[in-house]
């Protein structure tokens, strides 16, 4: 996902190299000692309040199907993650997914779902390069239909969950909701109602990342830019073809 989400703590005054030397008493200026401990402490609370946030997003992640076989791919491949301050999550289609270390643990969960979808993808040769796709539509549709299910695994892992929601992520479980509610009140069972609820959810999100009603996607990398925008641009510039 390339989204420009921003999270809701930046510019934390605590992250602010400056801001520790004017903490410092006077007495400390001193010694170079006394004021490196002191920046040390600032840095500590970070460091510590990152920690917690980490633990957080690993239980969360160990406690759903999806999160763990996302730990699983992460693993298998050696995924490197970066902590970034902003953007939400990319991954460069190498060996690094980055993440916004001010976003809520359970929401940057859900991104991490959707991001080791694309590792799988690439890893396993299913999703296509740019460069060895001859045809332009249909690379864009390969990549396109990759956000989809990137995107519904990520919703999914995080039903039940509470907190910030994910962009649009209101509409896969209103969907999920109502089509299971459906599904058990007409008699189905549970795995039947389940099942129901997520192929409901399901063409939501496609709904949302490719409307055919003409419809402003909800669900894009940017404002400014649908999925399928995007992927015309990746493969245009790849071959060098300006429109
Ligand atoms: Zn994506």
């Amino acid at each position: 996902m390339r989204r420009d989400v921003r999270g809701g703590q930046r510019g934390d005054p605590r992250r602010s190299p400056g801001r520790a030397g004017a903490d410092v008493p006077l007495w400390s200026r001193m010694g170079n000692r006394a004021f490196t401990t002191v920046v040390q402490r600032g840095l500590l609370g970070d460091t510590y309040r990152f920690q917690v946030k980490r633990a957080r997003f690993m239980s969360i992640l160990g406690s759903t199907p999806e999160g763990r076989h996302a730990l699983e791919v992460q693993n298998e491949h050696g995924i490197t993650l970066s902590w970034v301050d902003g953007g939400a999550a990319s991954y460069d289609g190498d060996s690094r997914c980055t993440l916004n270390l001010n976003m809520d643990a359970a929401r940057l969960a859900g991104y991490f779902v959707h991001e080791m979808y694309h590792v799988e993808r690439k890893k396993s040769g299913a999703s296509p390069d740019a460069d060895a796709s001859p045809d332009e539509q249909q690379y864009v549709d390969r990549m396109v239909e990759e956000e989809i299910e990137g995107t519904v695994l990520g919703f999914q892992s995080r039903i039940g969950q509470s907190g910030p929601l994910m962009p649009g992520e209101e509409f896969y479980r209103l969907a999920y909701q109502d089509a299971k509610k459906q599904a058990l009140a007409g008699g189905a069972d549970a795995a039947t109602a389940e099942e129901a609820a997520r192929s409901a959810a399901r063409r939501v999100v496609r709904h949302l990342i490719r409307p055919t009603d003409g419809s402003w996607p909800r669900i894009a990398p940017s404002t400014l830019e649908s999925y399928e925008m995007y992927y015309h641009r990746v493969w245009r510039k790849s071959h060098a073809v300006r429109r």
